[in-house]
C-alpha cells in the first residue's frame, strides 16, 4: 500500500520538487499552499501522472486552526499519514535597525509556528501508528545567521530546536524527527534577489554553483525512507559546502 506525505508549500520551490521525489518513491501526496491556486493545481497534476494520488489544501500554516482542520481533512481524505514535511516558509528581509514588529512576526509565524501547528496537529497519530517520518526544512543561514535576515534566521535557527525537542519526544514511538538546512536554493523565492547578491553568495559555496530544488528534494526523500529508520535529531545540510 502506498504510504502518504503531507508537504506543506509543497506547489511550489523546494515543496514542490519534494513532492515529485516523494511521489515517484511510492508515496500519495497532500499538498499544502497558501493562496496560488494555479502552482497547486499544476503541481498535482504532476503528481497524478506519476501514478500517485494528489490533492492540493489551501491554508495558512501560521493559523493554528486552519493548521488542525487542515491536518484532520488530510487524515479524512487520505486515511493516515507517514512523512510531514514542514517546508512552507517567507522571507521579509531587512537591516535589523528598520525591522518592524511585523516583518518579524509574520517570518516567524509562518516559518516556525507554522511547523509546530502541523507537527501538534499530527503528533498523536504519528504516535499511535507507532510510526512515521517528520522533516522540517530549515536553513544554512539558522546555523551561520545572515545580515539583513534576522527574523529569518531566527525562525530558521528555532526549527532546529524545534527538530531537536521533537526528536526526543517521539523517538520512542518510532517516529524520527530531522531537518534539512539547505544554501542558496534556485527557486522563486531567491529570484527576487538582486544579481551583486546572488553572485556573492555563489562565491561563497565550495562546490561552485547554487543549489536545485531537486538537490534538497533527494535529502527530505531519503529522510523520510526506510533507509533513514535510524537517523533522528539530525540537521542534514544540503549547501554545497557553504556552511562547513
Ligand atoms: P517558494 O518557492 O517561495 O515557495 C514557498 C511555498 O510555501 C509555496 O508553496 C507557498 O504557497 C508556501 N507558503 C508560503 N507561505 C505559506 C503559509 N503561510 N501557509 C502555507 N503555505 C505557505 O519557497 P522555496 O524557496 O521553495 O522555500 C521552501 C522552504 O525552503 C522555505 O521554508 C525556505 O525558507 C526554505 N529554504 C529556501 C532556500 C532558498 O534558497 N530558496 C534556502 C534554504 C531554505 P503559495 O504558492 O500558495 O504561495
Amino acid at each position: 500500500m502506498r504510504r502518504v506525505a503531507l508537504v506543506t508549500g509543497g506547489s511550489r520551490g523546494i515543496g514542490r520538487a519534494t513532492s515529485i521525489a516523494l511521489a515517484r518513491d511510492g508515496f500519495d501526496v497532500a499538498v499544502v499552499y497558501a493562496g496560488n491556486d494555479e502552482a497547486a493545481c499544476k503541481t498535482v497534476g504532476e503528481l497524478e501522472s506519476l501514478g500517485a494520488t494528489a490533492r492540493s489544501y489551501r491554508c495558512d500554516v501560521a493559523d493554528g486552526d486552519e493548521a488542525t482542520a487542515c491536518v484532520r481533512q488530510v487524515l479524512a481524505d487520505f486515511g493516515s499519514v507517514w512523512a510531514l514535511v514542514n517546508n512552507a516558509g517567507v522571507t521579509r528581509d531587512g537591516l535589523l535597525a528598520r525591522m518592524s514588529d511585523e516583518d518579524f512576526d509574520a517570518v516567524l509565524s509562518v516559518n516556525l509556528k507554522g511547523a509546530f501547528h502541523m507537527t501538534r496537529a499530527l503528533c498523536r497519530t504519528l504516535m499511535r501508528q507507532r510510526g512515521g517520518r517528520i522533516v522540517n526544512v530549515s536553513s544554512v543561514v539558522g546555523v551561520m545567521g545572515n545580515a539583513g535576515q534576522a527574523n529569518y534566521a531566527a525562525s530558521k535557527a528555532g526549527l532546529i530546536g524545534l527538530t531537536k525537542s521533537v526528536a526526543r519526544e517521539l523517538a520512542g514511538r518510532g517516529v524520527t524527527c530531522n531537518a534539512v538546512a539547505p544554501g542558496f536554493v534556485r527557486t522563486d523565492m531567491t529570484a527576487k534577489l538582486p544579481d551583486a547578491v546572488r553572485e556573492r553568495y555563489e562565491g561563497q559555496i565550495p562546490l561552485g554553483h547554487l543549489c536545485e530544488p531537486e538537490d534538497v528534494a533527494e535529502a527530505i526523500a531519503f529522510l523520510a525512507s526506510d533507509a533513514a529508520a535510524y537517523v533522528t535529531g539530525a540537521v542534514l545540510p544540503v549547501d554545497g559546502g557553504m556552511g562547513m
